[in-house]
C-alpha cells in the first residue's frame, strides 16, 4: 500500500525594531520535496508557499483546473491556512526597503541553518506575484550561495530577475495553454521546461533536459504494474526518460526529489 506523503511546517518570527513590528512566516515541506534535508517518511520543511490561483498571475485554464493544491487545501487545511498567512505577510514585508532587507536576512539565516543538505524550493503552492517579490527571491538566493534552490513558475514575465543565478534552477511550468511562451522564455534564458500533460494532449517536441508531469488521469501509480498504463506505452524512450518518476510511479524513499534531480540540476 502506498504511504501517505508526510507534510511538515515550521515558523519564523521576524522583528522590525525600528518600526516596532513583528511578522510570522511559515516554511513547509513534504516527503517528496525534502531531498537530503530529511527522508520520505520524516521530512524537514524546505519551502516557502503562498495560496494557489490568487498568487499565480501566470496561471492558465489547464493548470487552474488540474492544480494539485486544490486537493492539498482539502486534506491539509491547517497548512493551507499558513499559505494564506504567508501571502499576507510577504506583501507587508515588501512595503519598502527597510522591511524587505530585514526579511531577506531572516529568510537567508533560516534557510542556511535548515536546508544546507537538500536545498530549498520556492513554492509548493503559489508563484511569483510581483516584480518586488521576484527581487526578494533573488536577494535571498544571492545571500545564500551554499544553498541549492529550485522554483517552478508560470510568471515568465519576471524571468530576467531570476536569470544568471548559479544556485537557482528555474523551471518554466508549461502546459498546452502557455507552451509557446515557455519555449520563447526557455530559448532566451536557458531555463528548463517542465510540461504538464493532460488527457488528450499531444506531447510537444521538448528541448533536451525538459521534464514531463503527467496529470492524475494518466499516471500509472495506482495500477498493479504502472508500465501497463496506456499513456506510458505510447511514449518514446526519450519521453519516458523525461517523466517525473514519483508522479507516474508513486512516491517512496527512492522516488522523490533528491534521489531524482531532473528539476534540481543546473
Ligand atoms: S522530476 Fe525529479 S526533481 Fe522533478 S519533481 Fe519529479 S522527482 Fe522531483
Amino acid at each position: 500500500m502506498a504511504l501517505k506523503t508526510q507534510v511538515v511546517s515550521d515558523s519564523l518570527m521576524v522583528s522590525y525594531p525600528y518600526i516596532k513590528e513583528k511578522r510570522i512566516f511559515y516554511f513547509d515541506g513534504n516527503g517528496k520535496i525534502t531531498a537530503e534535508n530529511g527522508t520520505f517518511i520524516n521530512p524537514s520543511p524546505n519551502a516557502f508557499s503562498l495560496v494557489h490561483v490568487e498568487d499565480c498571475p501566470g496561471r492558465t485554464p489547464v493548470c487552474e483546473s488540474k492544480c494539485y493544491v486544490h486537493r492539498l487545501r482539502e486534506n491539509e487545511p491547517e497548512i493551507y491556512g499558513r499559505y494564506r498567512a504567508n501571502s499576507q505577510a510577504i506583501r507587508q514585508a515588501l512595503l519598502g526597503p527597510y522591511r524587505t532587507s530585514i526579511t531577506i536576512d531572516a529568510f537567508a539565516n533560516w534557510i542556511n541553518s535548515h536546508c544546507k543538505k537538500g536545498g530549498f524550493r520556492w513554492h509548493v503552492s503559489g508563484d511569483i506575484f510581483s516584480v518586488e517579490y521576484a527581487w526578494f527571491i533573488r536577494g535571498v538566493v544571492l545571500k545564500t550561495p551554499g544553498i541549492r534552490y529550485w522554483i517552478y513558475t508560470r510568471s515568465f514575465h519576471f524571468s530576467e530577475v531570476l536569470s544568471g543565478l548559479s544556485n537557482l534552477a528555474v523551471n518554466l511550468s508549461a502546459d498546452r495553454d502557455n507552451f509557446e511562451r515557455a519555449l520563447v522564455c526557455q530559448s532566451q534564458f536557458g531555463f528548463r521546461i517542465c510540461c504538464m500533460i493532460t488527457e488528450g494532449d499531444t506531447i510537444p517536441d521538448l528541448p533536451e533536459g525538459s521534464v514531463i508531469f503527467p496529470s492524475h488521469e494518466l499516471r500509472g501509480r495506482d495500477l498493479k504494474n504502472p508500465l501497463d498504463a496506456p499513456w506510458w506505452k505510447a511514449l518514446t524512450q526519450k519521453q519516458r526518460r523525461m517523466v517525473c518518476p514519483p508522479d507516474f510511479f508513486g512516491q517512496s524513499e527512492v522516488l522523490r526529489c533528491g534521489p531524482c534531480d531532473k528539476c534540481l540540476c543546473l
